[in-house]
């Protein structure tokens, strides 16, 4: 079942969700609202997708990068953002345990802020400790965009939201990224963005 994704201004955007127990992850409830956020998640279509933007304050996200999504953009700007396809991801209380040094910044974008986008700095490399949807514990290190979404799903289990760390003066409605921004170079806009895919 496709669930409604609240918008900014939605409190449960803004509460620190609570973790799942153990045995929260099997029951029935919790793998119906898995399988109802990678339906939403698909549909939306979106890259990620927190419970918080389903009304739910829980640690749970999903992730997925498809190959389709990537087929339509330009080379350089896939290997610019070191945006490669990643396969589905449950993340049930996650964790970040480590981020390198380096940042890197480019526009995205929140189905939460449905048409707009800004350029946020983010780690280029984290590690990510998480229990999956069986229960199992897992850890993960990622790089470029999967390293850029997980740490915009990990801030949304905090209540927290890209606008919080936007450069604000980049701030812009998808149509005017389209008309303005989306030719520029990155040093120019402070990141260069292919169309911005919602999180
Ligand atoms: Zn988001």
């Amino acid at each position: 079942m496709r669930l409604k994704i609240v918008q900014a201004g939605d409190p449960v955007l803004r509460e620190v969700a609570r973790p799942l127990a153990l045995q929260e992850i099997h029951s029935d409830e919790t793998q119906r609202l898995i399988r109802d956020m990678k339906e939403t998640m698909y549909d939306a279509p979106g890259v990620g997708l927190a419970a918080p933007q389903v009304g739910v304050p829980l640690q749970l996200a999903v992730i997925e990068d498809r190959e389709e999504y990537l087929k339509s953009l330009p080379e350089p700007e896939l290997l610019e953002k070191e945006r490669k396809p990643v396969p589905l991801h449950v993340l049930i209380n996650p964790r970040m345990v480590g981020q390198g040094n380096d940042r890197v910044e480019f526009y995205e974008g929140c189905l939460s802020l449905a048409g707009f986008s800004a350029v946020v700095s983010r780690a280029r490399t984290v590690r990510v400790e998480y229990f999956d949807e069986c229960g199992e514990s897992r850890c993960v290190e990622a790089s470029g965009w999967f390293a850029r979404i997980l740490q915009h799903e990990i801030d949304h289990l905090g209540g927290t939201l890209y606008i919080d760390q936007m450069h604000s003066r980049t701030f812009t409605s998808l149509d005017n990224w389209n008309r303005f921004w989306k030719a520029k170079p990155s040093e120019r806009a402070r990141g260069l963005g292919s169309q911005p895919q919602g999180k």
